[in-house]
Formats: structure tokens, sequence, C-alpha cells
């Protein structure tokens, strides 16, 4: 039968089983339905196969000697589970929609295992079940049946995968400003909580700088808002491009106003980046004739950093930030202002 998938996205499936001859078998009709195949002879090699290789699903043979395929079962199905909750370990919030479809998810067996038992009693396809079994089927094998179980299974599996990227995209969604690529709001209000509680916890500054593009407001009547929405774009990129540290994060704060967190940083620190991204704007030299202090687009930045604690809050340091950035806007714009307490 000639393979209905392109090659690269055929179906990977481990088959195992103690018996070669049987082995060889399953694996040619596997092959023969356009199936990729990695084999194993016993429990030891399918995990050792699973972890190398992530098959799309696994033939387990019920009956071998030192690991039987109910404890290699067993097995796979925890390495599988554990899998999964890594992978939904960035979820955002426990009672969040996605965490939701990390729920689906999570009821979905990503990668099925299908058991091969030559026992005839329920109880052991019981115990299958038990040990993590997706489905079973039994020896001798009626190979219709198997390739049906295989296809419906692969198919479940296919799914699953498409869920995760789907839900990978939707958590990225949801933390993203759609125009700037930058983290939106609701990311920055939540970044800002969770390093306010771990530089309080340190005992280390935690800075923050607020930016506003000056005039912003005549750019978009003189340009029209599509200049200005590629204008945004650019002063995200210049900002992301300056902000080189893990754990730093750049937000948009509203409008044409963004934010940068940095962790474990004091003021002179933050003011001497509010610098250095300013005159990266300004070496951008684009053009701003409705502007009425420059001839190029300009910056704004008001700077504050605090060692937080307790009686404080990150309340207060966007407060602070944002009195800086008002007095940087009183003292004639394209410039940066680092909040002190008077
Ligand atoms: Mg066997």
């Amino acid at each position: 039968m000639k393979s209905n998938f392109p090659e690269k996205k055929r179906p990977l499936i481990l088959v195992t089983d103690d018996d070669p001859v049987m082995r060889k078998m399953i694996c040619h009709r596997m092959k023969q339905d356009g199936y990729r195949i990695i084999e194993a002879s016993n429990g030891q090699e399918c995990l050792d196969a699973y972890q190398l290789e992530s098959p799309d699903m696994i033939l387990l043979d019920a009956m071998m000697p030192v690991m039987d395929g109910f404890t290699c079962c067993q097995l796979l199905s925890k390495m599988i589970r554990s899998e999964h909750s890594r992978r939904k370990s960035d979820s955002l919030h426990d009672d969040s929609p996605l965490s939701q479809t990390d729920q689906i998810l999570a009821s979905i067996e990503r990668t099925p295992i299908l058991m091969v038992t030559g026992l005839d009693d329920t109880e052991s396809v019981d115990y299958a079940f038990e040990m993590g079994a997706t489905d079973f089927i039994r020896k001798p094998i009626h190979w219709a049946v198997l390739r049906q179980r295989v296809r419906r299974l692969i198919q479940q599996s296919n799914l699953y995968q498409q869920l995760e990227i789907a839900n990978a995209e939707l958590k990225r969604m949801a933390i993203l400003d759609g125009l700037t690529q930058l983290a939106n709001r609701r990311y920055f209000d939540e970044y800002l909580d969770q390093q306010w509680k771990i530089m309080e916890e340190k005992q280390l500054p935690l800075a923050l700088i607020l930016c506003d593009i000056d005039f912003f407001k005549f750019y978009n009547d003189t340009y029209g808002h599509q200049d200005g929405d590629s204008c945004l774009i650019q002063v995200a990129k210049a900002l992301t491009d300056e902000v080189k540290r893990l754990g730093d994060l750049v937000a948009r704060y509203g409008g044409e106003e963004m934010a940068i967190i940095l962790p474990d940083t004091n003021g002179e620190g933050a003011f001497f980046l509010a610098q250095k991204i300013r005159e990266r704007i300004n070496s951008l030299q684009v053009e701003h004739s409705a502007s009425p202090i420059n001839q190029y687009l300009t910056l704004s930045l008001g700077v504050a950093s605090v060692i937080p604690s307790p009686v404080d809050s990150p309340q207060n340091l966007i407060k602070f930030a944002d009195s800086a950035l008002y007095l940087a806007k009183q003292n004639g714009r394209n410039r940066s202002i680092l909040y002190t307490v008077d």
C-alpha cells in the first residue's frame, strides 16, 4: 500500500516485542501502511527508545521476559504524563481558559500505547488499561483490526500534537501585543508582580523605565495611522535590541508608551540604559516634521528603582517612574530622568 503521508510527517511507531519473528511481521505490516518504525525487543529498550525518539505511538507486547509489557506500560505512561506536565508549566493562571485547554490535553494520551496480548482473560485486559494502555489487540493478530486500531490511535496522536501547537500559539497571543510583538499590558502587570516578590525576597533593586514617544499624536496626524503603527514597531524593535539581559522585559504599556522591567538593577544602571535607548532612537533619524522640539522622532523616559519591601508595592514603582517621565516631559522632552526622593 502506498503511503498517504508526506515523507517528513510519516508517523513513527515504536514496535516492542521479544519475539523477533512476530516483531518483523508487525514491522512489515506497519511499513506497508506507510509508517516509520523503530524496534525494541524488551521493556527497557522500549523505554530508552521512547525517550530518544519520541514516537507517535507505541505497540507493546504484553508477555516479555525481564520486564513484562504491563510494567513497561506503567512506566511509559508515567513518563508521558510527566512530559505533559512539564510542557504545561508555563501556563498563566490555574483558572485561565488556557489552563482549561491544558486540562483537555491532559485527558488525551499524547503517545497512545496499544498493548498486544496473547492472554484471553478479561482480567489482563483490565490490567492493561489500569497500567495506562490506550487500547489492546489480541494475538494471533488480525491484521485488518490492527491496521484500524493503529490508524485511529495515530489520528488521536496527531490531534493531540495539533492541539498542543494551537495551545502554544494561544499562550503566545495571550501575553503579546499584536502590533509590536512586545509583552502586552496584562503580562507586564503579572511580570512586575512576580519580579517584585522575587527581588523583595532577595533584597535586590527592581528598576522600571517608562518610555513615551514625544508628540506621537502629531506624528499620527501628520503621517497617518499606518505610519504611526510602523513607527511604534520601529521603536519597539530598538528597545528590544538594547535590552539584552535574560529576565528583563520590554512591554507595550499603553498607546505609545512602552515599559521596561529590569530585575536586579539600580537607578544608575537603569538610567544608563534609558540614555542608550534615547540615543538609539535619535540615531534612527525617523522624520517627525510635526515635532516642535526636533526634526526627528524622540523619546522621553522616566526611570525608577527600588528595593521592594512589604510596606511598598509595584504600583509605587510605577508611580515613581511615571513622575520621572512627567518631569522629563516638563523639562523639554527628548531626555531621561531618574526618580529621586526629594
Ligand atoms: Mg512476547
